[in-house]
């Protein structure tokens, strides 16, 4: 009984000591949360404004892949076109590793999402490449492999 009380007046110091006042993620304005500290906007203006944002952005990267299905569509047949394995480093599922679609050039520096310039890769081989440009000799290597096999 004795533990519970002071278990909930510990509580209560706790969230009015953690609440603390901190910058909105959205307007930047300090502001001191109501609730918890997980609060991360001012107000309800500031997180719906935030949550349109995403759903904007959502929208715009997979009008870029042409619509989700199409894109989750051809992601599968690069899989399958590559054997479900890394064409880096050769290791499969099996493995234990996770298949990610890659650009061989990267987005960044004009590549395009079409099958020719997308490749089976894992998580620690696209990770390592992240945005770096392979030289003209190994970027052909991986792009010209593919071309005349092409996925539909
Ligand atoms: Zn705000
Ligand atoms: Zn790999």
């Amino acid at each position: 009984m004795l533990k519970t009380t002071t278990q909930r007046a510990k509580r209560r110091i706790l969230n009015k000591t953690i609440l603390y006042q901190k910058p909105c993620k959205q307007c930047w304005e300090t502001f001191r949360p109501t609730r918890s500290n997980s609060q991360k906007y001012c107000s309800v203006e500031c997180r719906t404004k935030v949550q349109k944002k995403q759903v904007e952005q959502w929208k715009e990267k997979h009008k870029e892949n042409g619509g989700s299905s199409t894109y989750y569509k051809l992601r599968f047949e690069i899989f399958k076109r590559d054997g479900f394995t890394c064409q880096y480093c050769g290791r499969t599922p099996e493995d234990g590793i996770k298949l990610q679609i890659d650009h061989v050039r990267p987005k960044k520096h004009g590549g395009k999402y079409i099958p020719e310039n997308l490749i089976t890769s894992c998580l620690e081989c696209n990770c390592g490449k992240s945005d770096i440009l392979l030289d003209a000799e190994q970027e052909k290597r991986f792009i010209r492999a593919y071309s005349g096999h092409s996925v539909k």
